[in-house]
């Protein structure tokens, strides 16, 4: 399970989520630098990478834009007060800025939608650019009419998938499976997936529109 992922379009980079991991993800993508950080939730496997952008930030030579929801921003700021503020000898790492619904990514259009997970939200995410499609929603646990709505239709879906069976705060394979089928996505890719789905055996049970993601996927327009 690799929480993070990286959109980029006409050159600008969009990180969605920094997970415990990150500074191998980053070392193995080629050290792309990267133009702002999107933080879908503050959950401990989507947040605790928070430290590994440092090199990048002292190479832009200015702290990265954080976008959140602002309650996500207070929680990581109550949590890691020395990444959101100028210390002595020690520069701010983040800008955290409470985000859009929509914004733009390069000459992609970005729309986000809350995603119930558990007790909390997530945001799950939509890009647009030249009539093509992908949406990533991760960490969900119920489909609301306006992630229907944002995510009916799309090129590509990533979606949540932990595990087999139903789960209190994650979405589950035959959840998503209907929900693709009912949103006519063009393909469906299963990610966050928990130590039980075997690749292999997951490979040949999907249908030829859906496949499991891995490590180091990447989908290009
Ligand atoms: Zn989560
Ligand atoms: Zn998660």
């Amino acid at each position: 399970m690799r929480s993070s992922v990286l959109f980029e379009s006409a050159g600008e980079r969009l990180l969605v989520d920094c997970g415990p991991d990150l500074r191998q993800q980053l070392l193995d993508a080629g050290s792309p630098m990267v133009d702002a950080l999107l933080l879908t939730h503050d959950h401990a496997d989507h947040s605790h990478g928070i430290d590994e952008l440092r090199p990048i930030v002292q190479t832009r030579g200015e702290p990265l834009p954080f976008l959140a929801r602002p309650d996500v921003i207070e929680q990581m700021k109550r949590r890691f007060a020395y990444a959101f503020v100028d210390l002595r000898y020690y520069a701010a790492l983040y800008d955290p800025k409470a985000i859009e619904n929509e914004f733009m990514v390069g000459d992609a259009r970005v729309r986000v939608v809350d995603q119930p997970h558990g007790g909390i939200t997530s945001l799950g995410l939509r890009f647009d650019k030249g009539g093509k499609s992908i949406a990533y929603a991760i960490d969900f646990n119920e489909i609301t009419d306006t992630m229907a709505t944002l995510y009916n239709g799309v090129d590509v879906w990533v979606a949540d998938c932990l595990m087999l069976d139903p789960h209190p705060t994650h979405a589950h394979l035959d959840m998503v499976l209907d929900a693709a089928r009912e949103f006519s996505v063009g393909q469906l890719l299963l990610t966050h997936m928990g130590n039980g789905m075997d690749y292999a055996t997951l490979k040949a049970r999907l249908p030829d529109w859906a496949a499991p993601a891995h490590d180091g996927l990447e989908v290009e327009f």
